[in-house]
Order: C-alpha cells, then structure tokens, then sequence
C-alpha cells in the first residue's frame, strides 16, 4: 500500500474513532438525563396532581387554578397542561409564561375532583333498627342523601366564593369521604355588626342591607346561593393533566437531520484527510522519484525546497546530499585529470628517452641515466604524497601520538636542512622559546616542517635567509618558517593550499616539487587540531605559521 493511502487510511481511521466516540458518549449521556428527568417529572406527577384536585376540592371549580399551575411550574421546573377530556386546554404554563404553546407527548394523568363515598365500617351489616324496619329506609341511605347534599352544598358554597375572589374555607374529608368546610370565612379585623338575615333565601340578595364585612356578606350570599342551587348537579368537571416539554428517548436522538449532519462532517473528514494526505505524499513521491535519478547517476537533481517542518527539512538535506555527491565527483573527476596531467609529462620524458636509447639515436651516459632515475622517483613521490593525501582526507591517516619538545623538533629541522641551505647558499636559522611540549605525532610533524624548510630554501635566491621560530601563544605553540625569497602574488594566495598547485609549473616541476605539499602539510597540522597559514608579498618573501594547542 502506498504511503498517501497509508497516511489516508491512519488519519480517516482516527477520525471515524473520535466521530464514533463522540456521539456514544453524546447519546449515553443523553439517555441518562432524560432518564433522570423522566423519574423526576413522575414524581412530580403525584405531588402536581394531589395539589390541582385539592384545589378543585376546596374551591368547587377550576376557576382560578391558573396560579396554582404557575406556582407548580415554576416549584417543580415543569411544564404543566390541563385540558378537558375533549381536549380543550383550560390552563397551559407555556401561555401563563407568554410562550406558545408546545407540542405534548407523555400520556395525560386524571385529575378528578370529585369525591369517592366511603361507608364507616360500623354502619354497614348492622341489624336494622326498628325505625328502619316501620319506614324501610335504612341509616345508610339516609346518611348518603345527606353526604350528596353536604358535598353539593360545599362544593356551590366554595365556587360561590372563589367566582368573589374570597378565599374559601380549608376543607376536610369527613367519615364517608365527603369533603366540608371545617371553619367559617377569615374577615378582616375591622368587621362590624351583622345586620339583616342572611338566612331568608327569598329575599333578593340585591335588596340585602349592607353589611360592614366582606367576608361576611359574600358567605352569606354564597350560603344563600348554595342552599338554592344544592339540587343540581356539579362538581368542577375532571381534567386532564400534562406533564413535562416534549420528551424523546436515547433512540430518537439519532434523527434525520443528525444522521445528514454526521454525514457533512464525515464527508468533511474523509476530503480533509485526503488533502492532508496529497500534502504529506507530494514531497514524498518527488523525493523518490529523485533519489531514483540520483541513482541512475544523474547528480543534478534536486528536489524543490519546501518549508521548515520535517520534510522540508528532508528536502533541504537531499538537495545538500546531491550537491555534497556532485562536488565530491567533480572534484574525483580532477583529481584523476592532475594525476592523470602530472604523470604524463615524466612518463613521455622517460618513454622518449627509453625509445631513443633503443633506436641508438642517444648514447647511453652516467648523466642520462641519473636524470631518468629522477623522472621515475618524481613519480614514486607524487603517488605516495597523493596516496597519504588521499588517506588523510578520508580520515584514515594513523598518527602515532607522543609527548615532544617542538623546540628540539625545531632544532634538529635545522640541523637536518642546514647541507641543503648550504648548498643554496641561503643562510638558515632557528629561534626557539624554551621547551614547548606537545602532544603529536612526532614524524609527521618533522614532514610538515620539512616541506615548509625545504619549499623556503627552494623559493629563496642565493644570499638570502630562511629564519625558523617556535614560541608558545596563550594556549597554543606557533612555528614560523620566514623567507627573504620571490614571495607569493596576493592573486595566488588562496590557491597555495590546493593539490597539483604551482606558481610556476615549469621552474617548481623542474625542481621536484610534486604540488601537494603543502596541502598535505596543512592536512596533518588540521588533523592535530591546529591550522596552518600563510602570508607572503611578492618579491620580498613569504612567512608559513602553523599552530598547535600545548599540552602544558
Ligand atoms: P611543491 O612540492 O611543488 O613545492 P607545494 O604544495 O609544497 O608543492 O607548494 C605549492 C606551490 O606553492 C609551489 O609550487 C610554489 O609555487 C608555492 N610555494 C610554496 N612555498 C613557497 C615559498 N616559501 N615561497 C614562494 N612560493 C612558495
């Protein structure tokens, strides 16, 4: 499987997990609320309905139930519904709080006000009484005439006063179950005398004389009214009572507009996940398409440079990998061309001599064979000096490292190059600062200061010196090698330290010099942890200076 579609699959994978989480955790969560509230909302039911029938007990109608049902809305945190049982809405707590009116679902509870007859125990099986036998009615009927007079009589008396705003009497179930006021109508403290009769139910009440309490008059009046009206037959009708908003379970949580949202968001997982995957694959293809051309040899590929993050990075090392291989193969493919330019001279020399000595053209002499050994050990040095460059470069050049004076090395340098001086006529001499030790590869060392002596005592003309200094410099040694010879033009300064470089390629092949010296020497002082450097002005002479740290 490719990448792209590894990093598509992983990240879609996550996502439809989290989605997938979420929305159980949502449901579950849910389910749980409503659950609770659904127990909540039934025990609220019982104590709603206990409280709206014993309003209907003592008031005799639903009159004025409103602000019982907007006291329980607010107590109890319910919606609460009351409708007749055709439907008709006598009280809703949504208009009581100026919303309209939603949608109902739970099923109705009954509240009915009307009261169920109880017989006292005693009173029913009981043999019958004489009286009972001449008239042939029994106590218990005559009492249940008198139970549905009591319940009419309260009943009108109770709407009589609630339709007048006066609060009606508490009241009490008696022995049958029949509600009935048990006290008189509370009036307030400055009430006087009762005047007229209450008591005459034909009297016009308009016509009543005025009475100081209130209370005391619309009981009368309701008492009149009730007395007429106990005859017919009412009690405030029952209700139905609905409790709660709209309720839906755990299951009807997944609806349609859900389920067509989840969809956007899993459409809008699956597309971001595919972009976020073009955008991590992308550089990905294009750094194996280009590894693949780096391979089939073609060094000059690069990739494009994208951004700071991680495969930017990776992008920016390929291209640095590509340019260190494409160097690193330029510079081989010079290398073989110097070597390549450096052996073909004294090979032909070698070759035409040998060929001219065979034809007969040239004489055999001592000189012509001392110059050919020449030619032939020119190149034996070039191939060791090149063969220790090369090993040096790779790191693999192995240095035997020992506590020294560099001032003895200095010294015995001198002493070593002082029959070549001699002979150059150059006069050659050391200075040197007490012991200064370090911790070096003593031969190497010695090969460093021979090539800076003997390319100072080549460079300088007869009657000119070559001064060698050593001295210690904070924690470092320095080694000078000062000349009074031909210098070097400041054009040529940067190039002293490359392989297979002359000034002067005819005179310095002429005097041996193979054109890696120094590069060598610079090597083996850098490999010490030191560095070695030059300066020089034409025509008055050069100063070679390296350093190294001191072992104290
Ligand atoms: P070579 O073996 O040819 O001397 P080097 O690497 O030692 O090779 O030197 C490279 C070149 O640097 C020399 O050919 C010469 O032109 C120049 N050079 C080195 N040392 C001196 C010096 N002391 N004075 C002037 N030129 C120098």
């Amino acid at each position: 499987m490719s990448f792209r579609f590894r990093v598509f699959g992983l990240v879609l994978l996550v996502a439809v997990i989290a989605i997938g989480v979420t929305a159980w955790l949502s449901i579950r969560l849910t389910a749980l609320e409503i659950a609770q509230s659904q127990e909540t909302s039934t025990r609220n039911e019982v104590t709603t309905v206990t409280e709206i029938q014993a309003y209907a007990l003592r008031h005799g109608t639903w009159a004025g139930v409103d602000k019982t049902v907007q006291r329980l809305s607010i107590a109890n945190h319910q919606r609460i519904r009351l409708t007749n049982l055709y439907g008709q809405v006598t009280v809703d707590s949504d208009h009581l709080a100026n919303r309209a009116a939603r949608a109902v679902v739970s099923p109705p509870a009954l509240v009915d006000s009307r009261p169920t007859l109880k017989f006292p125990p005693e009173m029913l099986g009981a043999p019958r009484t004489p009286l009972e036998q001449k008239t042939g009615i029994t106590e218990l009927e005559t009492k249940t005439l008198l139970q549905i007079a009591l319940f009419r009589g309260t009943v009108v008396f109770a709407r009589c006063l609630t339709d007048l705003h006066v609060d009606p009497p508490p009241v009490t179930l008696n022995e049958f179950g029949v509600p009935y006021a048990t006290t008189g109508v509370e009036d307030s403290h400055d009430c006087g005398t009762r005047v007229g009769d209450v008591g005459a139910a034909e009297q016009p009440y308009d016509e009543l004389p005025v009475k100081p309490c209130r209370a005391e008059k619309d009981q009368a009046k309701c008492l009149i009214k009730a007395f007429g009206e106990r005859v017919a037959t009412f009690t405030p009708e029952p209700l139905q009572l609905y409790l709660g908003a709209v309720t839906d379970d755990a299951t009807n949580l997944i609806s349609r507009p859900g389920l067509v949202a989840g969809s956007g968001v899993l459409i809008l997982v699956i597309l971001g996940t595919a972009v976020i995957a073009r955008h991590v694959s992308l550089p990905v293809r294009d750094l194996t398409v280009a590894s693949r051309r780096l391979a089939d040899g073609h060094l000059d590929t690069r990739v494009p440079s994208g951004g700071r993050d991680e495969l930017g990075q990776l992008s920016d090392s390929f291209n640095r990998m590509a340019a260190a291989l494409e160097a690193s193969e330029q510079a081989q493919r010079r290398l073989v061309a110097s070597v390549a330019h450096e052996l073909r001279t004294p090979l032909s020399n070698l070759l035409g001599y040998l060929e001219a000595l065979q034809d007969g053209l040239v004489p055999p002499s001592r000189e012509l064979f001392a110059s050919l050994h020449d030619e032939a050990e020119l190149q034996r040095r070039i191939l060791d000096d090149l063969q220790d460059l090369t090993l040096a470069e790779a790191g693999h050049l192995t240095y035997r490292r020992s506590d020294f004076d560099l001032a003895d090395l200095v010294d015995t340098a001198r002493v070593a190059h002082l029959a070549v001086a001699e002979a150059a006529g150059v006069r050659l001499t050391a200075e040197t600062a007490g012991p200064l030790p370090v911790h070096a590869d003593h031969d190497r060392l010695r090969q460093v200061l021979g090539n800076l002596i003997g390319n100072a005592i080549r460079y300088t003309d007869r009657g000119g010196h070559v001064a060698l200094r050593a001295f210690p410099d904070a924690d470092h040694i320095t080694v000078e090698v000062r000349d009074t010879g031909c210098g070097i033009a400041p054009a040529d300064l940067p190039f002293v330290f490359q392989r297979f470089w002359r000034a002067d390629p005819a005179r310095d092949r002429a005097t041996g010099g193979s054109g890696l010296g120094l590069t060598i020497a610079r090597q083996i002082v850098r490999d010490h942890t030191g560095d070695l450097t030059v300066e020089s002005t034409l025509g008055e002479g050069s100063t070679f200076r390296f350093t190294l740290p001191t072992t104290k």
